[in-house]
């Protein structure tokens, strides 16, 4: 039933996050190894009218009377702020839902006054920061070539000064590309120049875009929890994968699930759960669905 909204997924950060995808597969202005999506394949760092967005207005009006979630996520197969109306569609979710309201961008349009503008109707906008310099910036998330590592942070400083709602920053370290001590004080020092409200260091846990992108052992993810705590307050360090339920729309299961393989891989193990929960033949899903082996364990992509 749904072609927009997905979930509430367990979030690692947010609850129950109930999802709202603006963007089709892979238009990004990244690259990102880590990319859970796979790889870039409509490179771009324009806007684009995607959508009709009073059909997702639709969508989350009956989405958000039907589930219990804990906030309304903006996200997208690619990134968020490359859609045209997204700026209409946060403000009017502040006005027509009760929740709290997130986006989730990699923040290198933030430059941008009037994507800053619209961002700051929301209440929390995660971010990316996953290099300290322009080096590693080009290494780890390949931007466009037109993004560079410093105007991407003059944007989120810029944000800074005039958001009022919460910045949560994401680090997501790869094993040999972003995890060297120099390269960790480097990360510490840019989130020290916009002082984020709360820093959450990932690693891959889910089949990334390029297979090399690993996560580094665990010493090292609590060395860079120690690292980046010296430069900035409320670090924490997530490298597992999350448990939790999921959940879909019982008239149309399949493709709820689908929509959920969309932007989150599935472990075989999840996909039995939900199927088994909403009563569906498992085999629906997985001939859509491709698989995926990582780090030893079965996933399953839409
Ligand atoms: S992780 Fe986000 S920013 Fe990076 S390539 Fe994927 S969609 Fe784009």
């Amino acid at each position: 039933m749904f072609k927009y909204v997905f979930g509430p997924v367990p979030s690692r950060r947010f609850g129950k996050s109930l999802g709202v995808n603006v963007v089709p597969l892979k238009y990004c202005n990244w690259n990102c190894v880590y990319c859970q999506l796979g790889r870039t394949n409509h490179f771009i760092n324009s806007t684009v009218d995607f959508f009709n967005y009073e059909e997702i207005e639709e969508e989350i009006k009956i989405a958000t009377k039907m589930y219990d979630y804990d906030y309304l996520t903006f996200i997208g197969d690619g990134e968020p702020t490359l859609y045209k109306d997204l700026g209409i569609l946060i403000k009017w979710s502040k006005e027509n839902q009760p929740k709290k309201v997130a986006v989730f961008t990699n923040g290198a349009r933030l430059k941008m006054e009037e994507i800053r503008s619209y961002m700051s109707y929301a209440d929390v906008v995660k971010v990316s920061n996953d290099a300290g310099d322009e080096k590693t910036f080009r290494i780890v998330d390949r931007p466009y070539r037109d993004i560079h590592f410093d105007d991407f942070m003059e944007g989120l400083k810029q944000f800074r000064k005039e958001f009022n709602g919460e910045i949560w920053s994401e680090v997501m370290l790869v094993k040999g590309v972003n995890d060297k001590e120099e390269e960790l004080e480097n990360i510490g020092r840019s989130l020290k120049a916009y002082s984020p409200d709360k820093v959450h260091i990932m690693v891959p846990t889910r089949p990334p875009a390029e297979p090399w992108a690993t996560a580094p052992d665990s010493q090292k993810i609590l060395e860079a929890g120690k690292i980046l705590s010296k430069y900035v307050n409320n670090v924490y360090i997530i490298d597992y994968i999350e448990r939790g339920e999921f959940y879909v729309d019982k008239d149309n299961p399949v493709n709820g699930i689908l929509n959920i393989l969309k932007i989150q891989p599935m472990t075989e193990e999840e996909i039995k759960d939900i199927s088994f929960k909403y009563n569906v033949n498992i085999d629906n899903i997985k001939e859509k669905a491709r698989e995926v082996v990582f780090n030893g364990i079965k996933y399953y992509v839409y």
